[in-house]
């Protein structure tokens, strides 16, 4: 018997070669599992009809059911409107069309009844739909209840391909593969109660119920997660299982001295907890894999250094990867003066090192002189050769692709022990998730005697103000960020609206100086620029967020982000970060418009109220959804869901994890024959991936 997955769509009714071909570029959509698993995004309730005079604007998309009295077009050329003038008998809207106006005029007649299903809209006293479906009484979904509307692109729709459309074709391939396979075993829907794979399917495109449809849709999350989890825990276990990892076996004279004698400051309960987790790691004989979260300036740094201080304590080399030149530098620059009096040999390598030295690195680390490298993307380049790498950490880690991280990895034939830093929290469902093979370290205090950065939102009227406020912190001797969003879409806008502000500041703070960096500058230059702000040979930085990541000027007080509504919120978060950084009060001021929508605003004050990049996070992921969020990331995991949701599935993330994990270490092999549908899917999935699963 054929499956879905076996059955071209194009041999369904309705669809043939050229919709095919439409539906595989725009949706990815091949087969008739495809068709099965593109599911709804939301339902509309289609069991009411409305009359016209009981119309609101706070209607979602609603039935009404009438006739057409009179059609007209309006408009020329692009602006051109098809106007349908329908009435129930008692009352009357307009129907308005902007594309496909020929087709449309030829399909609809007057004087016949239709049930209209669109939602409805109040102008100047007058109601109107656009863009309604269409039916006549008899075909209309009016029987039928809840009515999942599809996801379609731009182009889809263009093409006149409705949400209609693709409820008639997954009907269609329905009836022509009823059979759909089970792709869970039979003990994991028994013990959790799930309801079976055909079923399910069926149900999320037919809904009988809300109840049904939760359970349906529940079926499908857990599938979906489960299979990820599955995958994630397979290769992380044969990794542990494959890979051989040094044993740091001693703790010596570097890391004893260190903290004995050379600790600038006492270490906060959390990072001595997170050392003891790096500690207990790379003794055991396995390679590391460690992800370590830190709010901004929790103190990662001194942590990554003492670890590398392990490695070299076993004759091992170690090495720190920052995501710039001017981080590098930055890390570098701390890392040896606190390293220098121990006798470590710490070195730089960066793109802009010159030919000779690199030749003199390239030496001193095949001989082993070499102990600690900091550097940037330079550091995986093919003719850099450890002798003898431990220890690898990467600081900002979402800066870094997995096929970056890959090939770090790959200069030893013992990997050495990877730490990951980032300062960006990760809800614990995304780690689970994105980052499943990592064990994660949190490093959830911040060292004593910081104050909260105080944040502000301010609308673009009280500038005035935000600007005499600044000029007091200038007048204390303080240094402050001015910050914009990133030259994006519309490039040359921004750009101007970036230049202009920084003409505006030059002229309203004329005595004090000013430095300006854009990511479309040359390296150099934009080197050159944030060196003269880390040195308070600027008073005031004028940035686009190239500033984000890791930058250290404690003496910089204030930083005012403009258009803030356009950030995201750990976006927001992560450029605070950059502030209060030393002794003195902080200040985050947000300007934006004053007209915003209600959940940006909703955004914007809760930076005000809250410094806790967790909660931040959360807020985040709930807001945007995880895909955004793993953009920012780039964890580079690639992993699309088609129906959970990591932000609201937590519970469903963690069940998922646990029956993967139980069924592994039950039958690791996945031989058993309950299991028997569980490679084959697997490989389905992520055959593609399996590759990149491996790393990281
Ligand atoms: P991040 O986690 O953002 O990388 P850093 O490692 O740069 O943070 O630390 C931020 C600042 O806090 C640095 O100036 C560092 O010297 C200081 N710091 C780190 N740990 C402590 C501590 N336990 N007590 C006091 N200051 C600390
Ligand atoms: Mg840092």
């Amino acid at each position: 018997m054929r499956t879905p997955r076996d059955f071209d769509i194009k041999f369904i009714k309705g669809i043939g070669p050229a919709k095919a071909k439409l539906l595989e570029e725009e949706l990815k959509i091949k087969s008739c599992h495809d068709l099965l698993h593109h599911f709804p995004s939301h339902y509309l309730d289609r069991s009411q009809i409305y009359s016209l005079r009981s119309l609101s604007g706070e209607m979602p998309a609603v039935q009404v059911k009438g006739s057409f009295i009179t059609f007209t077009t309006q408009g020329e050329g692009a602006k051109m409107r098809l106007v349908g003038l329908f009435s129930d008998g008692r009352a009357t809207i307009e129907v308005v069309w902007f594309r496909r106006i020929k087709a449309l005029k030829d399909l609809y007649r007057t004087g016949q009844e239709y049930i209209l299903f669109g939602k409805p809209q109040e102008f100047n006293g007058r109601w109107s739909m656009v863009h309604p479906e269409v039916d006549p009484p008899e075909t209309a979904g009016a029987a039928q209840g809840l009515r999942g509307v599809y996801p379609l692109t731009e182009k889809l729709r263009n093409r006149g391909i409705s949400s209609r459309n693709i409820f008639t074709w997954v009907q269609n391939a329905l009836a022509a593969t009823p059979h759909i396979p089970e792709t869970l075993p039979a003990h994991l829907l028994e013990r959790y109660n799930l309801m079976g794979a055909g079923e399910a399917i069926r149900t999320v495109h037919n809904p009988r119920s809300t109840a049904a449809l939760q359970r349906a849709r529940e079926r499908l999350k857990f599938e979906e997660l489960f299979y990820l989890q599955l995958n994630i825990q397979r290769y992380s276990n044969r990794r542990t299982a494959a890979v051989q990892g040094f044993r740091f076996s001693r703790i010596g004279r570097f890391f004893n001295n260190f903290y004995s004698q050379m600790l600038p400051f006492p270490l906060t309960e959390a990072q001595k907890r997170v050392l003891r987790e790096i500690r207990a790691d790379v003794g055991s004989g396995r390679q590391m894999n460690r992800l370590l979260q830190g709010d901004v300036g929790s103190g990662k740094t001194i942590v990554a250094l003492m670890a590398m201080l392990m490695a070299l304590d076993n004759d091992k080399q170690a090495c720190l990867m920052a995501p710039t030149e001017i981080l590098a530098t930055q890390h570098y620059e701390s890392l040896r003066s606190l390293a220098a009096p121990l006798g470590i040999n710490v070195r730089l390598l960066t793109g802009s090192t010159r030919k000779k030295e690199r030749a003199e690195l390239h030496e001193m680390l095949a001989d082993g002189s070499l102990h600690i490298m900091i550097g940037t993307h330079a550091l995986i380049e093919d003719d850099v050769r450890f002798s003898n790498l431990g220890l690898v950490v990467i600081d900002e880690q979402h800066r870094f692709g997995v096929m970056q991280r890959a090939r770090l990895w790959s200069k030893n034939t013992v990997a050495p022990h990877v730490l990951v830093m980032t300062a960006t929290p990760i809800p614990r469902t995304l780690a689970m998730t994105v980052y499943g093979d990592l064990d994660v370290s949190v490093i959830d205090e911040l060292p004593p005697g910081r104050k909260p950065v105080t944040t502000l939102l301010k609308f673009d009227d009280q500038r005035m103000q935000v600007y005499r406020s600044i000029g007091r912190q200038l007048a204390q001797g303080r240094q402050v960020y001015i910050v914009y969003p990133l030259i994006q879409e519309n490039e040359k806008l921004d750009l101007k609206s970036l230049e202009e502000g920084y003409d505006v500041i030059r002229e309203t703070f004329p005595s004090y100086r000013t430095a300006f960096v854009h990511g479309k500058m040359k390296p150099s230059e934009k080197d050159h620029q944030m060196h003269l702000f880390a040195t308070h040979q600027a008073d005031i930085l004028v940035a686009t967020t190239v500033i984000e990541v890791g930058v250290n000027v404690p003496n910089a007080s204030t930083m005012v982000i403009e258009n803030a509504e356009r950030f995201g919120l750990s976006q927001l978060h992560q450029l605070r970060g950059r502030v209060g950084r030393g002794a003195a009060q902080s200040f985050c001021v947000l300007m934006s418009k004053r007209k915003i929508a209600a959940d940006t605003r909703k955004r914007l004050e809760l930076m005000t109220s809250t410094t806790d990049g967790f909660l931040i996070a959360e807020a985040d992921l709930k807001m945007r959804g995880p895909g955004d969020l793993e953009g920012t990331l780039q964890s580079g995991i690639p992993f699309d869901l088609h129906i959970a949701n990591i932000a609201t599935d937590g519970q469903l993330v963690q069940l998922a994890r646990d029956c993967a994990s139980s069924i592994l270490d039950a039958d690791p092999a996945l031989s058993h024959p309950s299991h028997a549908m569980l490679l084959p899917e697997l490989q389905r999935l992520y055959a593609r991936r399996l590759d990149l699963s491996r790393i990281s």
